[in-house]
């Protein structure tokens, strides 16, 4: 690939005028970001013609891969048919509205339980500050204004605004901005390698974790908690697979007091779990979806809550006007991107492929990552995986966090053009879901080479024996 960007340029005004997420604007200046040009299937490159294989998906989301025509030929059509209006003031667009039906027919039924209805944004934070916004009028609508408490998960990812940061569960984030902000309160997250006892079976744990939000509930009082929101899997706090009794014992005891069960299935619908919902895969029924991320793989952004029938019939019948929403509350381009983008992952099957054929074949793989001296816990769910970077394997001995021991191995990954992301001590991927078993092959070849790597350095540095 000709070079045609100046890297030295680009990095320049990147230093001097973008101020990244999430980022240590000084670090960052002083090394300089890495240039991504372009990117086709599953592969990106960088300015200076490195080629890395994305098992990312960018930021979880680009799940049909780079370079699919149809959505940029979706955005083009519908930018020159109409590229924006509102729908505040009683008017739709024709993308927005068939987008709606088909997010509801997608989505499945639980014991009778429906969505039928949609509440657009344009990213996953807005999402879950609507879903705060719709629960407490929820509960204002049936006279019962004093339930406002939302209860989470440390640990948990939930986005960046202020409810959404709130509802997040990492305390770094809190730290830095007086959150949480009142009524949303935390409860431990189900990781099995961290916090089970000795001798606990998977579970045993798991059903011990979901007590903790009986526990939670009983502290703040049942009738003043709103709603429990969670991930089916944990993706930001670092790919955190509940154990299988998990999902049906927070199910039972939300029906208990009477909560809202909001689900954050921005990183797990449309595919990544091997189901378009991924509360279907763990059987528990939700009365809010968050999405956002997947529904166009990336390419523009869009997200949204699919409100269930218990929510919408209060809020249509009781409502009134609802004061909340965005400018690009169903935006035409983002949803005619998201139709051809689920059209896509009808046309190849993607969500029965990653269950039933991609999936188990990736799990196949990284188990056996388990033999590795570095590696405990290696486990995959769908199409995300992470393991633990370990210090010593046998006694599950963790290493001393000023290390960066993830940062260690994630550089080994970029030098050799594998994304990989690091979440303290424990390294994850969630690939795009059109990869070939040859890829997934090289894929993990290339994880093991960069374990061995990171393996040798803290060998040659004594860390590890
Ligand atoms: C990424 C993410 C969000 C936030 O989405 P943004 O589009 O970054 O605002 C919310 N919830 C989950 C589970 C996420 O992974």
């Amino acid at each position: 690939m000709p070079n045609t960007v100046d890297t030295a340029h680009i990095q320049s005004l990147d230093s001097a005028h973008f101020l990244h997420p999430f980022t240590d604007f000084k670090d960052l200046n002083a090394r300089g970001a890495k240039v991504i040009t372009k990117a086709e299937g599953i592969y990106i490159w960088d300015s200076e013609g490195n080629r890395l294989l994305d098992a990312m998906s960018g930021l979880w989301c680009v799940s049909v891969g780079y370079g699919r025509k149809e959505l940029a030929d979706a955005a083009h059509q519908q930018m020159m048919a109409l590229p924006y209006y509102n729908s505040f003031f009683q008017t739709t667009n024709v993308p927005a509205a068939t987008l709606a039906a088909k997010l509801a027919s997608l989505a499945p039924k639980v014991d009778g339980r429906s969505f039928e209805h949609v509440f657009y944004s344009s990213s996953g934070s807005e999402s879950n500050d609507s879903n705060v916004r719709m629960v407490r009028r929820y509960w204002d609508l049936l006279g019962q204004p004093q339930r406002k408490v939302i209860i989470s998960r440390h640990n948990g990812y939930h986005g960046s605004t202020m409810a959404a940061a709130s509802l997040s569960g990492m305390s770094y984030m809190h730290a830095q901005g007086d959150l949480p902000i009142p009524n949303i309160t935390h409860i431990e997250q189900p990781y099995f390698f961290e916090n089970a006892r000795s001798g606990e079976t998977s579970d045993e744990f798991g059903l011990r974790a979901a007590g903790w939000l009986e526990a939670k509930i009983l502290e703040v009082g049942p009738d003043k908690v709103a709603a429990f929101i969670g991930e089916p899997v944990q993706g930001a706090g670092g790919v955190i697979i509940p154990p299988a009794t998990y999902w049906p014992e927070i199910q039972r005891i939300v029906d208990k007091y009477g909560i809202l069960l909001i689900s954050d299935e921005v990183i797990c619908a449309f595919g990544r779990l091997g189901h378009w919902f991924a509360y279907e895969k763990f059987g528990y029924k939700p009365d809010l979806v968050t999405f956002a991320k997947g529904v166009t793989s990336g390419y523009i952004p869009l997200g949204g809550v699919l409100v269930g029938d218990r929510v919408a019939k209060v809020l249509i019948e009781q409502g009134g006007e609802f004061n909340h929403g965005y400018t690009y509350s169903g935006h035409p381009v983002a949803c005619a991107v998201a139709l051809a983008n689920l059209q896509i992952m009808e046309s190849e099957n993607l969500p029965e492929r990653v269950r039933t054929d991609l999936g188990p074949y990736l799990a196949s793989k990284y188990a056996a990552l388990n033999e590795h001296p570095l590696v405990a816990h290696a486990e995959s769910c769908g199409f995300v995986a992470g393991l633990v970077l370990v210090k010593d394997k046998r006694t599950g001995e963790r290493f001393d966090p000023d290390l960066s021991v993830g940062m260690l191995c994630r550089k080994h990954c970029f030098a050799n053009g594998l994304v990989m992301r690091a979440v303290g001590d424990r390294m994850i991927i969630a690939p795009p879901l059109v990869m070939t078993h040859a890829q997934i092959d090289e894929m993990v070849a290339l994880i093991l080479l960069c374990l061995d790597l990171t393996w040798q350095e803290l060998k040659t540095a004594g860390y590890v024996q």
